[in-house]
């Protein structure tokens, strides 16, 4: 059944967006910028003067529904939704309009897509995602969520450069490397407290002028507006120290890659199901089994989790990135990497990271994704296989089919192929999303048909 937009919430909306406007104006901000993200995973925005701002909340932004057929490179992919006649509105979420601190003078409010007559449009990931959340909170269960970033810092000059050298030459997870970055750090740390990011750790991670930021979880589609926010922020504030950042999953041919690692738990009444439970590390039969769902699933989840050409350049084994389709107690070489916390902080602590994906991923369709495929785990009372206590790369071929670790699609087409046919996806998305990630999907990759490695990593570095 499709739901209406009334009429009374566009007023109630329209009238709760004024008192806002005020306090917004008294911050010193002149417009807000209304954000969704693409089936590419690019953030797409349109930005609404602070006076015209009452209506917009109330009856939307307009927007083309063409930005579904938008590839990373924005190149328009032939698909039903491509076509230009025909418009959505952007209605901003009012629960999450902030003030930006890193770039003054505008605030922010991701956004999700109605069509003029106030239905939900079909296509809104950011729906989509609240859908899979309403739908968890159906059968009983609560999730939360936390996305970690990592981004590569470069000298702005270096964006001009065919090979740019980033910046922060210090070693990896090095004070050398903090104290290079300190003054950017600060402002950035500053910023995303005052826009109410509640950050839980900043470090200097592996790859040269890389750096990582985790967050406190929160449910699923509030993570993904986070993993939204953080983003700009750093970029915004790096802007303001001269410095351009790049998420893209590979910034260098061969090298370590940035990660945007997914961390999930499940609760039911308040309870952790990933802690206290007479399974293995812990777990309980339902927290194994919404684990299970996803393990079983995840060479069709990386056409939403990877999604990029570039991805499979960074789903390396020994990479940290999670190559192969096991899971294990803190393995960094699983996909799914079991994180239980310390002895007695558990109940609080303890869920399972999906370490296989990158930020080339619409965060609103990978939770979705993510929640669609812990449900059919949930229903179907999946269980999972032993846990990998080492690198699964350094096994043989013949103990890994004894352990039943398969190594991840190694290429975009591959987990495209597994996506189309896995129900557990398609029918959470519907034919007509569905439809359009594939054809996205499959442009990208014939686009990149005849690119090596470096030409993919050049044309994706400074597209996320
Ligand atoms: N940068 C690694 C990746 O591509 C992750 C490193 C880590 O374990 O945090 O996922
Ligand atoms: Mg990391």
């Amino acid at each position: 059944m499709v739901v209406l937009m009334r009429q009374r919430d566009r007023s109630e909306r329209a009238a709760r967006a004024r008192g806002q406007v005020g306090r917004l104006a008294e911050a010193g901000v002149v417009a807000v910028a209304a954000t969704f993200v693409d089936t590419a995973g690019i953030t797409r925005v349109k930005g609404v003067p602070l006076g015209a701002f009452e209506r917009a909340a109330g009856w939307g932004v307009g927007a083309t529904p063409v930005f579904d057929a938008f590839g990373a490179d924005d190149s328009i992919v032939d698909t039903p939704v491509a076509n230009p006649a025909g418009d959505l509105r952007l209605l901003p979420d009012l629960d999450r309009l902030v003030a930006l601190a890193g770039q003054p003078g505008w605030a922010w409010a991701p956004a999700d897509r109605w069509t003029q007559d106030g239905e939900p449009h079909p296509g809104c990931s950011r729906l989509l995602a609240r859908r899979m959340q309403d739908r968890l909170a159906d059968s009983g269960y609560q999730a939360l969520a936390a996305f970690e970033v990592e981004w590569v810092v470069y000298p702005e000059a270096e964006r001009e450069a065919a090979e740019p050298v980033p910046g922060l030459p210090g070693p990896a997870y090095g004070m050398n490397r903090l104290i290079e970055g300190s003054d950017y750090a600060v402002e950035l740390l500053r910023a995303l407290a005052a826009q109410g990011v509640r950050v839980q750790q900043f470090h200097p991670e592996y790859a040269p002028g890389q750096l990582e930021l985790s967050v406190a979880p929160e449910p699923p589609v509030a993570s993904a507006d986070t993993a939204v926010l953080v983003r700009a922020t750093i970029r915004a504030v790096a802007a303001r120290h001269g410095l351009a950042v790049s998420f893209a999953p590979c910034v260098q041919a061969g090298g370590v890659g940035n990660g945007g690692h997914l961390h999930i738990s499940v609760s039911r009444d308040g309870h952790n199901l990933f802690s206290g439970g007479d399974r293995r590390f812990g777990l309980t039969a339902e927290a194994e089994s919404f684990t299970g769902g996803v393990l079983h699933r995840l060479p069709a989840l990386l056409a939403i989790g990877a999604p990029s050409v570039a991805s499979y350049q960074r789903l390396l084994p020994s990479h940290w990135a999670g190559a192969y389709a096991c899971w294990g107690l803190e393995n960094r070489e699983a996909a799914l990497r079991l994180v239980t916390g310390s002895a007695g902080e558990r109940a609080d602590t303890a869920n399972v990271e999906l370490k296989c994906v990158d930020q080339s991923a619409n965060p609103y369709l990978l939770v979705a994704a993510v929640l669609a495929a812990g449900l059919a785990g949930l229903e179907g009372h999946a269980t999972l296989p032993e846990p990998v206590q080492l690198n699964p790369d350094s096994l043989s071929e013949q103990q890994r089919a004894e352990l039943g670790v398969a190594r991840l699609p190694t290429a975009l087409a591959e987990a495209v192929d597994a996506l189309a046919t896995e129900p557990a996806f398609t029918d959470a998305f519907g034919p007509g999303l569905t439809e359009t990630i594939l054809a996205v999907r499959r442009a990208e990759i014939a686009g990149f048909a005849d690119a090596g490695p470096e030409e993919i990593v050049a044309a994706t570095r400074w597209r996320y």
